[in-house]
């Protein structure tokens, strides 16, 4: 069991008031908040050892150099990748998403070839190969949900066949929280020859994810919503399938030899990063990754699955409101969306705000999902392993009164 309160203590940002009230931070999905052990590498790395790295021959440069690659190892062993050249540090999960898309689509996937996503897919997963579709002639095919938000499997193998291509899946939907089984449907991929993406920017940060075990070719990752800093991520691929793969991004760092008529690519992971990289922020999620080791993702995942099983029974009492996804916690990850008729989740978010309540209103980059629910947006309070039960009864209180609020007031409308 951890221990939340002394987990809590190492978030400065936990202890501010928000209106006056205590924070009640329940928008995980969106960002998590840093560590001091985070906020405390990226500091010295400005304040001891600010450098570029690679280049330099000097002091400075080489300590930043073997912090920066140390921290690829420690993302690699993570998600146990074996070698470390099979991550490449981007941006943000969209921008690894996008690197596959561009390197590895445009190349390997032609006309009429099939590229199969779920209906879950967050706009990162599923705006890129709507483009790689649409320029080589490919069609996109969707696995549908059963009525609880479920992955609907007993289609999927004809939906995966030996047209597709690419298999391309969220592993936890930021929409409803489903927790799609991507070692099964890896498997379906395999057997006809298809390739496999995970987008990992919901999973990676909240369970144990080992790539070897779900057998994926490309693993996208957050480095926000697991404790590190804005503006990195990183992409997992397989060691030799980036050997195959064509160069994302040209300049700098990203070449051998140069002539003013041609150039020659570097060696992996170099290959894929070119320009000066984000080396604090690479740094600061070497630095996540070790907070998160040393609670052990096992424990981090009990924790929010009790803590959603907390939440589903405080919410299940809430008649006013319809709750999306799973019922049960090992289908689902910490994420609980609903809506009321009654009340637009944005006035919900609002009146949550004054409580002191963070949580996320929208379609949450998931558009054509809530088209499916029949919903222009949802309500969305999303868990994370330092929050508590007394957070989830402030949500379900403040929740009350906001239903009643906006309840009474529709009524005296109508
Ligand atoms: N996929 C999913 C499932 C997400 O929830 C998000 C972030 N909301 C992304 C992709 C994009 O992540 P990033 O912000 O790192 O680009």
């Amino acid at each position: 069991m951890l221990d939340v309160e002394r987990i809590r203590n190492d978030f400065p940002i936990l202890s501010r008031t928000v209106h006056g009230k205590p924070l009640a931070y329940l928008d995980n999905a969106a960002t998590s908040h840093k560590p001091r052990a985070v906020i405390q590498a990226l500091s010295e790395y400005y304040e001891t050892y600010n450098s570029n790295v690679h280049r330099g021959v000097h002091s400075l440069s080489m300590e930043a150099t073997d912090r920066y690659e140390e921290a690829r190892e420690k993302v690699a062993r993570f998600i146990n990748a074996g070698a470390p050249e099979s991550i490449i540090w981007t941006r943000n999960a969209t921008e690894s998403i996008n690197l596959v898309a561009r390197s590895w689509g445009e190349s390997n996937i032609s006309e009429g070839d099939e590229i199969v996503l779920t209906r879950l897919e967050h706009h990162s997963n599923l705006v890129p190969w709507q483009r790689v579709a649409a320029k080589k002639g490919a069609v996109l095919k969707f696995l549908d949900l059963t009525e609880d938000g479920r992955l609907d499997l007993d289609g999927a193998d004809s939906v995966i066949n030996t047209k597709t291509k690419l298999l391309a899946v969220t592993h936890v939907s930021n929409a409803l929280g489903t927790v799609v089984p991507v070692k099964e449907l890896a498997g379906m991929a395999r057997s006809v020859g298809a390739a496999v993406l995970v987008d990992g920017a919901q999973s990676v940060p909240h369970q144990p994810v080992d790539v070897e075990e779900l057998d994926c070719d490309f693993l996208a990752i957050s480095g926000h919503k697991m404790m590190g800093p804005t503006g990195i991520g990183a992409l997992y691929a397989r060691r030799d399938v980036l050997e195959q793969m064509e160069p994302f991004l040209y300049g700098g760092e990203m070449v051998l030899e140069v002539s003013y008529e041609g150039a020659s690519w570097n060696d992996l992971p170099m290959r894929f990063e070119a320009g000066t990289p984000n080396i604090a922020g690479a740094i600061g999620l070497g630095a996540a990754v070790d907070y998160l080791a040393g609670l052990g993702m096992e424990n981090v995942r009990e924790h929010e699955k009790q803590l959603t099983a907390y939440a589903l029974d405080g919410l299940r009492g809430l008649e006013e409101i319809d709750l999306f996804g799973p019922w049960d916690v090992d289908s689902r990850g910490g994420i609980l969306s609903f809506y009321s008729s009654d009340v637009h989740p944005h006035d919900l978010g609002t009146f949550l705000d004054q409580e002191g309540v963070a949580i996320r209103t929208g379609h949450h980059c998931a558009m054509p999902l809530m088209g499916a629910l029949g919903v222009p947006a949802t309500a969305r309070a999303s868990l994370y392993v330092y929050n508590t039960e007394q957070e989830v009864d402030t949500l379900v209180d403040a929740l009350k009164r906001a239903l009643r609020y906006f309840g009474d007031g529709a009524s005296a409308a109508r």
